[in-house]
């Protein structure tokens, strides 16, 4: 099988407030994740000397699609890919992947000599998709969770309930635990707040707020098991309890 020489690379491209999008490159072709909007992927791209090949959308939310219609206009037609779920919510889709809930599935597409592999994360919203990628003969490196998982936390429950969540969330976390997460807005340090809320005398979790970077993009299995309360949570009803109190949290 080929193997690549070298394992693609990827940048976050922060857009918006508090938004990432992410480039997955190797020689001069790029895959983008979530293109928020399409000005700072055109600059990362251009200063980076690099032609998209095709988008990757974890969910419909403009602040994860604002940018695509503006990529195609500008560098011509490309795949669009998203959960099969998001017909005609998702600008320019054209592969609908129909992966399950249950494991990480084949999507065919494959990305500088990687498998792209990808679950359906219901929870956020009902066709919330993580894209991930595994080189020959190796296990799930890089991960991308969109509004599922973030750092410490989870997104809010738009289309879902507090069970899919909780199931999109361990399903996630069965990865191995140096697992790339790679998500969608830098929400870390408030995060961290409310985790020492619900668990103050969780050392690991003060330890994580005490040297936490201005970007914490991506964090990883294992340090979500250890600090992330949603992740954290025995069970739906634990976990519906924690986000109805996040929600309110300041
Ligand atoms: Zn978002
Ligand atoms: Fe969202």
């Amino acid at each position: 099988m080929y193997r690549p020489a070298v394992p693609p690379t990827i940048t976050a491209v922060p857009c918006l407030r508090d938004n990432y999008a992410y480039l997955i490159h190797a020689a001069e072709h790029a895959w983008i994740v979530d293109p928020s909007e399409s000005a700072p992927v055109i600059a990362a791209l251009d200063a980076l000397h690099l032609r998209p090949a095709g988008i990757l959308a974890t969910h419909h939310h403009p602040d994860h699609t604002g940018g695509i219609d503006g990529l195609i206009a500008r560098f011509g037609p490309m795949p669009v890919a998203a959960h099969a779920l998001d017909r005609g919510r998702v600008p320019q889709q054209s592969i609908f992947a129909d992966v399950p809930s249950t494991a990480f599935a084949s999507t065919g597409l494959e990305i500088a000599g990687c498998e792209v592999l990808a679950a359906h994360i219901p929870g956020h919203t009902r066709a919330a998709i993580a894209w991930c990628l595994r080189a020959p003969g190796d296990e799930i490196a890089d991960v991308f969770t969109g509004d599922t998982l973030f750092a410490a936390g989870c997104g809010r429950l738009f289309e879902g309930t507090p069970a899919q969540m909780h199931a999109s969330l361990q399903l996630l976390c069965s990865l191995p635990d140096t697992t790339r997460l790679w998500f969608g807005h830098e929400y870390t340090a408030a995060n961290l707040r409310f985790a020492a809320a619900v668990e103050p005398d969780h050392a690991p979790i003060a330890a994580r707020a005490a040297t936490l970077p201005p970007c914490t993009t991506p964090t990883t299995v294992g340090l979500e098991r250890a600090t992330n309360p949603f992740v954290r949570a025995g069970d739906a009803d634990v976990l519906g309890e924690r986000r109805a109190a996040k929600d309110s949290f300041r």
